[in-house]
C-alpha cells in the first residue's frame, strides 16, 4: 500500500444526490473538490427515488427536520435555475401540487393530524370534498365515486423532480466546475493523521484538507473503525413505472405510504414499500403487482397502461430518523453527511449549505444538534 497526498482540498466519498450537491456548492465556493464513489456516479439510490418534495415552511418550522426540509424547500427552486443556467438542461422541478387521499379511517385520522399540522406551519392545505374532486381532478373521479374513498386533501406547494434527470444536470454542473468525479473507487477505510483526512481506495491510502463521507446505505461498511459500524441500515424500497398513451394527471397522488407521481408526458411512476433485507437488490413479482393492483384501484385506466420498467433501491436509515450531517467528533476534518432515508432528494440542497458552512468555518443557518455524529457513536458504543 501507498501513501498518496493529493492537492485536492475536499474528497467527497458517495456520488449520489447528497455527494453531488455538496461537490456543486463547494466548487462554485472556489474549492477543489474530488467526488469517489464505488461504482458509477448518480446511479445509486439516488437514481432510483420518486422525486416527491412535500410542502415545508422555514419560516415557522421547528422541529429539526421540518426545518431541514424547509431550508432545501427554500433552496432548490433557485438551484435548480442556476443548474439549468449553468448546463442549458432542464433540471426538472415543478410545483405540481400533491393531493392526499384516505381509504380508513387511519388514514383519515392522520390526514386530519397532518393537515392542522401544515396550517399551523402556514403551508396551505385544502380538504376537498370528494364531489368536487371529481371536477377538480377528473382523473380521480372513479375512485372518488367509490366505497372505499373516505376523504381528500389538496397541497399546492409539493414539487416533484425527476431524480434521472437531476442527477445528470448536477453530474454536468459538477464537471463544468472541474469536479474530479472517478468511478470504481471504493474506500474501505478512513482515518486522520495529524488532523489530515486519509481514505483507503482500492488499497492504496490518499490524504486530502477535509472529507466528507456520503455513502448512503453502504456508510457503515468503511467507517467502522471511526465507531459508525451500525449507524445507517439498508432498507429497500421498490418501484413500478407505468406509461400512458396521453398524461393523464401532473400531480402527486399520496395514500398512505403509497403514491402516484404522475409526470407531464404520460409517465406515471408507483412506490412503493419498505423491506429489510440487507443489501440485497432487486424486486419482486408480489410488491411490483400490489403496486400494479393499488394503482388500477385509484385510477382504473391504468389497467390499460404499459409497463415499462420496475427497480429498487436502498434507502439509507438511521436509528432515529434523523439524518446525520456535522463533524465525527474525534476527527478534526472527517464530516458525515447521510442517512436521509425517504427523503434525500428534498433534504439535498439544505443538506449541502449545511457542509459547505462547516467546511467554510460558518455558522449554519439552521440548528443541526438533532443530526450530530455522537449520538450514533454513543449507540455504537451500546450495541458492541
Ligand atoms: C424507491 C425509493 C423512492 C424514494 N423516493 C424519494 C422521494 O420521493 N423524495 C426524496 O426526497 N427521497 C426519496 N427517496 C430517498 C432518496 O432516494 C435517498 O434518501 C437518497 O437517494 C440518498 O442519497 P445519498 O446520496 O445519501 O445515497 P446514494 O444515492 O445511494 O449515494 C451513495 C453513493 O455512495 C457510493 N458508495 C457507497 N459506498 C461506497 C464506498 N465504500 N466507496 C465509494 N463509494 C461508495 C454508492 O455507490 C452511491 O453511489 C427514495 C428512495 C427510494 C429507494
Amino acid at each position: 500500500m501507498t501513501n498518496k497526498t493529493n492537492s485536492d482540498d475536499v474528497y467527497v466519498v458517495g456520488g449520489g444526490i447528497i455527494g453531488l450537491s455538496i461537490a456543486w456548492q463547494l466548487s462554485r465556493e472556489g474549492r477543489k473538490v474530488t467526488v469517489l464513489d464505488q461504482k458509477q456516479i448518480a446511479k445509486g439510490t439516488s437514481w432510483a427515488g420518486a422525486g416527491i418534495l412535500p410542502p415545508a415552511n422555514l419560516k415557522n418550522a421547528t422541529d429539526p427536520l421540518d426545518q431541514l426540509r424547509g431550508l432545501s424547500h427554500e433552496l432548490l427552486p433557485a438551484w435548480a435555475e442556476q443548474l439549468t443556467k449553468e448546463t442549458g438542461q432542464n433540471a426538472g422541478l415543478q410545483r405540481c401540487g400533491g393531493w392526499y387521499l384516505a381509504e380508513s379511517v387511519g388514514e383519515m385520522a392522520a390526514l386530519m393530524g397532518q393537515a392542522d399540522y401544515w396550517s399551523d406551519l402556514q403551508i396551505e392545505v385544502e380538504q376537498v370534498p370528494l364531489q368536487d374532486l371529481c371536477r377538480r381532478e377528473p382523473v380521480l373521479s372513479q375512485w372518488a365515486r367509490g366505497e372505499q374513498a373516505i376523504g381528500a386533501w389538496w397541497v399546492p406547494d409539493e414539487y416533484q423532480l425527476r431524480p434521472p434527470r437531476y442527477l445528470n444536470v448536477i453530474h454536468e454542473a459538477c464537471r463544468n466546475h472541474k469536479v474530479k468525479l472517478r468511478e470504481k473507487c471504493k474506500v474501505t477505510e478512513v482515518r486522520e493523521s495529524k488532523s489530515r483526512p486519509q481514505v483507503c481506495v482500492n488499497g492504496h491510502w490518499h490524504s486530502c484538507k477535509q472529507l466528507v463521507l456520503c455513502g448512503g446505505a453502504w456508510l457503515s461498511q468503511f467507517t467502522q473503525s471511526q465507531g459508525l459500524g451500525n449507524s445507517v441500515i439498508p432498507v429497500r424500497g421498490q418501484m413500478l413505472l407505468l406509461k400512458t398513451l396521453n398524461a393523464l394527471s401532473s400531480r402527486i397522488i399520496n395514500m398512505g405510504h403509497r403514491y402516484l407521481v404522475c409526470r407531464e408526458d404520460g409517465h406515471i411512476l408507483v412506490g412503493s414499500c419498505e423491506e429489510e433485507v440487507g443489501f440485497q437488490e432487486g424486486t419482486t413479482p408480489y410488491v411490483i403487482n400490489s403496486l400494479n393492483d393499488f394503482a388500477c384501484s385509484v385510477i382504473p385506466e391504468l389497467r390499460y397502461a404499459e409497463r415499462v420498467n420496475c427497480w429498487s433501491g436502498l434507502r439509507p436509515m438511521t436509528f432515529d430518523g434523523f439524518p446525520m450531517i456535522g463533524r465525527i467528533p474525534r476527527l478534526h476534518n472527517t464530516f458525515v453527511a447521510c442517512g436521509h432515508f425517504r427523503s434525500g432528494l428534498h433534504l439535498s440542497a439544505g443538506t449541502a449549505s449545511i457542509i459547505a458552512d462547516l467546511l467554510q468555518g460558518r455558522k449554519p443557518s439552521i440548528c443541526i444538534d438533532s443530526f450530530r455524529i455522537g449520538k450514533q457513536m454513543v449507540e455504537t458504543h451500546h450495541c458492541s
